[in-house]
């Protein structure tokens, strides 16, 4: 007989209890966290005849998925569906909604598993938006926007919170507010790329008819000098001339470069009285642009300055939820509060951190816990010899002094440990340029007067014994 109600589509509550009788099985075998994990987000999608489509958060989660649970998928599919069960999953491509076609993979428990990919499928959902870059230099009336970057997917902290509300009126009303030019700066990694970049986004979306242009200062000099070099000059001027909003990224790379600067200039007056938006982006703030003409500078002075700064805890434990979200991926509190308070200084070597963390745990097969954050802190600053992490310190300490770690971190008040304790945090504070608030946490969770307390306690002692001064010279030593 044949078995018409598996041929049709199925309702949604037939899909959800296929769905629950796999977790059942599923939950049954591994541990709870990984279950929370990486089932938890699984959503189930249809159920058509016997295969059952569910929506993953991303390819990294799906890869995952694959490389370590196969065969209790499998299982779990033997039990809800039948051996001729198959799964198929529906891959979400990018942060938004935006689903492509399903990637399907046949998961048996006889053969190795067996996957279709559609042609148009892009193995790096990411690489999407650089595609359009391949014209290197040429005029075109490419935007070189990026659509991954957005306000959405900005951070707000006290970082930099004027940059991007004064980005934001600017996307909303570009040209007609006093914010032009709108000048941002700040260190490496910051974030003014990605403001930049949003504010053109956001523009494009919201405004059919203003031509947005994105440029780094480095491809307008490329393409300056070869407009110099083909008798273009005229077209180049045209075509910067046209747009309705020019971002210009990293200007500090025009210093020294009179010819490009003189150019800029013209262009820039020319859009400026047409009340044209210009927005730039600097690694340093105006008065420190050397190299800069002073004619120049002073028309930056015309709309608004604005910084962006590290960002502060609260704000790196918001950007490290987004990012991990947006990779489809959960970790505990506790993991995060460890990455936060162990990497402070800018937003891309969080990212860094992050990225290198899912890879990590995608390679060694494990879990996202402090113990793997912690490896993998520690083999990127190795790698880039770079400083000394906290965890080293530790280490190296607790090895000298013949105590454990725990006891460091402990709230033992024996001699024998606070001494080595307090040259700990002392090291750490010179090694590190970690946030007192964040030494504290890496020693038991203590407030950062305790920190202050025992830097103190080491420079009373340096002061009257003399071995102390030693031991740290003794101490630094390994750390080479
Ligand atoms: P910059 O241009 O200042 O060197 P970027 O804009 O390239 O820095 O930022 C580096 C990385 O950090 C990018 O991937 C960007 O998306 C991310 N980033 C920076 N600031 C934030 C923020 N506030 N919220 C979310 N992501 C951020
Ligand atoms: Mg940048």
């Amino acid at each position: 007989m044949v078995n018409y109600t598996l041929e049709r589509i199925s309702t949604n509550r037939e899909v959800d209890q296929v769905w629950d009788a796999c977790l059942r099985i599923i939950q049954q075998h591994i541990p709870e966290q990984s279950f929370k994990t990486w089932f938890e987000p699984i959503r189930p999608l249809k159920l058509y005849g016997k295969v059952l489509t569910v929506q993953v958060p991303s390819q990294f989660f799906y890869e995952w998925l694959e490389d370590n649970y196969v065969n209790l998928l499998r299982k779990a599919l033997d039990y809800a569906i039948g051996r001729d069960g198959l799964l198929e999953y529906s891959i979400i491509v990018d942060t938004g909604n935006e689903k492509h076609q399903p990637l399907t993979m046949n998961v048996s428990t006889q053969k190795s598993p067996n996957y279709s990919k559609p042609d148009n499928f892009s193995t790096d959902p990411r690489m999407g938006a650089t595609v359009r870059e391949k014209d290197q230099d040429s005029l075109t009336l490419d935007t070189y926007l990026n659509p991954n970057y957005s306000f959405d997917n900005f951070i707000e902290g006290d970082c930099n919170r004027l940059a991007r509300s004064a980005g934001f009126a600017v996307a909303q009303r570009p040209g007609l507010t006093s914010f032009n030019p709108l000048m941002m700066y700040g260190g490496v990694g910051l974030g003014k790329t990605h403001l930049v970049q949003a504010i053109g986004n956001y523009i494009t979306n919201h405004y059919e008819n203003k031509l947005v242009l994105y440029v780094s200062s480095e491809k307008f000099t490329n393409q300056f000098i070869n407009s110099i070099r083909n008798n273009t000059l005229q077209e180049f001027t045209d075509f910067y001339m046209k747009v309705d909003v020019l971002a210009i990224d990293d200007v500090q790379f025009l210093s020294g470069k009179e010819k490009t600067q003189d150019t800029f200039f013209h262009i820039f007056n020319h859009l400026h009285q047409l009340g044209k938006q210009i927005i730039m982006t600097s690694d340093r703030p105006p008065r420190e642009l050397q190299g800069l003409q002073d004619r120049l500078l002073s028309r930056f002075k015309w709309g608004l300055t604005a910084d962006l700064q590290a960002p502060d805890f609260e704000t790196r434990i918001a950007i490290i939820q987004k990012k991990i979200q947006s990779e489809g991926i959960s970790i505990d509190y506790d993991v995060i509060e460890y990455i936060a308070h162990s990497v402070n200084s800018n937003v891309r070597e969080l990212e860094g951190v992050i990225v290198s963390l899912m890879a990590q745990a995608s390679l060694t097969r494990r879990n996202i816990d402090v113990e793997l954050a912690k490896n993998t802190l520690r083999n990127i600053v190795m790698n880039e010899d770079k400083e000394v992490t906290i965890d080293t310190i530790q280490e190296i300490i607790a090895d000298y002094f013949q105590v454990s770690i725990a006891d460091l971190k402990s709230k033992s008040r024996k001699k024998e440990v606070v001494y080595p304790r307090q040259l700990a945090m002392y090291l750490a504070k010179e090694y590190t340029d970690l946030p007192l608030k964040s030494i504290g946490y890496h020693f038991g969770g203590r407030d950062h007067s305790t920190v202050i307390h025992s830097i103190q306690s080491i420079n009373l002692l340096m002061d009257e014994t003399p071995d102390v001064e030693e031991t740290l010279q003794k101490l630094r030593s390994y750390f080479k």
